[in-house]
This record gives structure tokens, sequence and C-alpha cells, in this order.
């Protein structure tokens, strides 16, 4: 048996800890009584034009075209497709033939890290990140470097990020919107990371990439914008998925895109194949990469999570906590009142808070809500809050 495999399945992620405390306690008290922030489950539908699309494609469709197998990098179609709708929302060049259909952002990551980098290097990232990176990094035999971001708002410090990057890098991971901050990388940001890669490529004679990872890319509060990445750097892939911009998570669909000023581009592209080839995830599920052809520039409904966003920002500000008012995503990071954040994420379970402590986005000191749920829930959970708040003492109003 293998150690590692062993130990990732027996020990699960903190996040699926507290989701299946959850469940457990949910079933004991009832399902109002329990306020679980744990997982990034959408709870906001998809929207109708899926369920549609979908009675259509069943109806229309010969079901022995509908379920087979479509070529390993995905249908032609549903790639052109995209290809078309990402050239013409960000005013770009985008070929079918560089996009990779896959089952959603995590086999997304998954792959790119195993195509492009080797045993021994290392995977630059900002904190806080989604904790899965240091699984997919070790896949490679490749190790995460975690550096901090800029105090108080999340964007990028130009010296931290000089320092992470090492002879042994071979690629930076950004996710923007952020799971956990749900900061939005500025301009500023984006220019620093593209002048640091671009020295530190030079400096040590090697292609230094970029991986953006962007489930969160249209959960955007405001005018923020969110860059396409490809114009920023050249050599930037692009990790996409559909779980929560269309509300279809347990689906698995997403691709990637290898940009078109990718050095050696078509040969990424290849070393993309092959990594799909090679950990079994070739073919995207059939009938969902035909829904996507149809719901190009579609989204769930996101007012919920608008509505979600004001109301527990402005009622746990006004209790004495603290946090950065997120500007995407759909998480709230917030300030834990005592150093250790599991102590306190273990003191809100007494209130049926499930809040998730943030050591494993290599963060410690903060706790992220996942938002994602009925506006109901977060208007209930208002006096767990408070009576939480007034156990540690906080000044609030
Ligand atoms: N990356 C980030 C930042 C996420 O938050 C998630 C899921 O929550 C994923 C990747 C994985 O997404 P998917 O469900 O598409 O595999």
């Amino acid at each position: 048996m293998v150690e590692r495999m062993l130990g990732l399945g027996k020990n699960s992620s903190v996040i699926r800890e507290l989701f299946e405390y959850g469940c457990r306690r949910k079933a004991e008290l009832g399902e109002d009584k329990v306020f679980d922030f744990s997982i990034g489950n959408p709870s906001v539908p998809a929207p109708e034009s899926v369920r549609d699309t979908l009675r259509r494609l069943l109806e229309e469709t010969a079901p022995e075209k509908l379920h087979a197998y479509t070529s390993a990098a995905g249908d032609f179609s549903v790639r052109q497709a995209i290809a078309d709708y990402i050239a013409k929302s960000y005013n770009t060049s985008a070929e079918a033939k560089r996009i990779y259909m896959t089952a959603g952002a995590a086999a997304s990551l998954t792959i790119t890290i195993a195509a492009l980098v080797n045993e021994g290097e290392e995977v630059a990232v900002p904190v806080p990140f989604f904790p899965e990176y240091s699984v997919f990094t070790e896949n490679a035999g490749a190790k995460l470097h975690p550096f901090p971001s800029r105090e108080g708002d999340f964007q990028i410090d130009r010296e931290s990020l000089e320092k992470a990057i090492n002879e042994k890098t071979r690629a930076l991971i950004i996710n923007s919107p952020n799971n956990p901050s749900g900061a939005i990388l500025n301009r500023e940001s984006l220019a620093t990371v593209s002048q640091v890669l671009e020295e530190k490529s030079r400096l040590y004679g090697k292609t230094i990439y970029l991986i953006s990872d962007e489930p969160y890319r249209e959960l955007v509060y405001g005018d923020t914008e969110v860059p396409w990445l490809p114009d920023v750097y050249d050599n930037t892939i692009v990790c996409y998925s559909y779980s929560k911009s269309l509300s279809l998570p347990g689906e698995r669909i997403g691709y990637i895109f290898v940009g078109p000023g990718v050095k050696e581009g078509d040969d990424v592209f290849a070393a993309i194949c092959g990594a799909g080839r090679s950990l079994g995830f070739v073919c995207a599920p059939s009938l969902f990469q035909f829904l996507i052809r149809e719901s190009l520039g579609k989204t769930s409904d996101m007012q919920v999570y608008r509505e979600n966003r004001e109301l527990l920002y402005k009622s746990l500000s006004d209790m004495g906590y603290e946090m950065v008012k997120p500007d995407g995503a759909f998480y709230l990071f917030v300030k834990s009142p005592e150093a250790d954040a599991y102590a306190f994420s273990k003191r809100a379970k007494d209130y049926e808070l499930l809040l998730v402590p943030s050591d494993d986005f290599g963060c410690p000191g903060y706790v992220r809500i996942a938002y994602c749920v009925s506006t109901a829930q977060c208007i209930n959970s208002l006096p767990a809050f408070r009576a939480l708040a007034e156990s540690y003492g906080l000044g609030g109003k």
C-alpha cells in the first residue's frame, strides 16, 4: 500500500471533517438548528436554462451519441464554442486546439501541474490558498512553496514573491477571486506578478508558468475588474470550472486553456493531453460538455450571495469581528479573536456555528465562512454569532 495515499484517505480535509460533523449534528438537532458555513457548495440552483438544455439534449440526441466517448481532450465543437466565447469576451485570440475539457478545476489543476512541474521542483502560491494545491503538487513529486501576501488586503507583495521564486520554481498559482479571502488581485499586483516571473525566468533560464485557478471568475460584487491573465503574462495556463458559476459542482465539468502566448504552446498542450492520459482524466462527462456548449455566458443568479455578503459583513462587523470586505467568491475571511483559529472554530461549534479554521489555507489566525447558503441561514445564525462574540468580550454595537 502507498503510505501517502493511505494518509490522504484517512485524514480528510478539515473542511470535509466539519461538513461531515455538520451532517451528523443536523440529523441529531434538525437542519435549521445547525449553521453550517463549512463548504463551498452553491445553494443557488443552476439557471433554468440548464434543465431545459439537458431535457432537449436528452430528447433530441441519439443516446449512443450523447453518452459516447468524445475525443480525449473533449468534443471539438464544444472546445470551438469555448474558444470563440473566450476570444469574444476578452477581446483576445483563442483556439479550440488549446482547450482541454476536464472534470472541474481539481482535475484542471492536477493535470496542469502534472504536465508542467518536474519532480523536485516547486510551485509558489500566495497565502491564503485552496488547501488541495498541496495534494495536487505532491502528486507530481513537487513541493508547494507558500509565501505571504500583503497584510490587510491580500494583494501581491513584491518582496515576498521575489523571495519565493527560486531556481526550483516551475509555476506560480494565482486564484482570483480567491478562496478563502474573497480578494481580487488588482492591476498593480498582476503587473508585479508578470514582471517578477519574467525577470526570474530570464535569471534562471527557464519558463516559469502562471497557473490561473478561476472557478470564481464570474462571482464578483460591484464593478471590480478581473483581468484576463493570458493578456498579463504570456506563459499563462487557465484552469476553469463551471462548479460555482453554473452551480454544477457535482457534475464535474471545466477546462484548461493554454494561452496564445505560451512558449512552445503546442507542446505544452500535448503535455497536458499526456498528463490527462496518465491520470485517467480523458473525456470529461459528455452530456455536460454538450450542456456547456449551449450555456456559455450564463451564470446562476448571484443575488443571494450579494445579499448574504452585505448582511454578514455588516452584522459581524457591528458585533466586533474583524474582516476585509470580499470583492468576489462567496467566502468571508474573519480574524479569529484568539491566536488559535482551531480553538475559535471549536468554541463556535458550541454555538452550532461551523466555521473553517484557516491554518490549512496557509494563513493561521482566521476562520472561513462560506456564505453560499440560504439568506435565512445567515439571518438565523446572527444570535449565535453575537453570543460567540460576547463570549470573547468583543466590543461590538
Ligand atoms: N480551486 C478553488 C480555489 C476552489 O475553491 C475549488 C473548489 O471549491 C476548486 C479549485 C475545485 O473546484 P472543482 O469543483 O471545479 O473541482
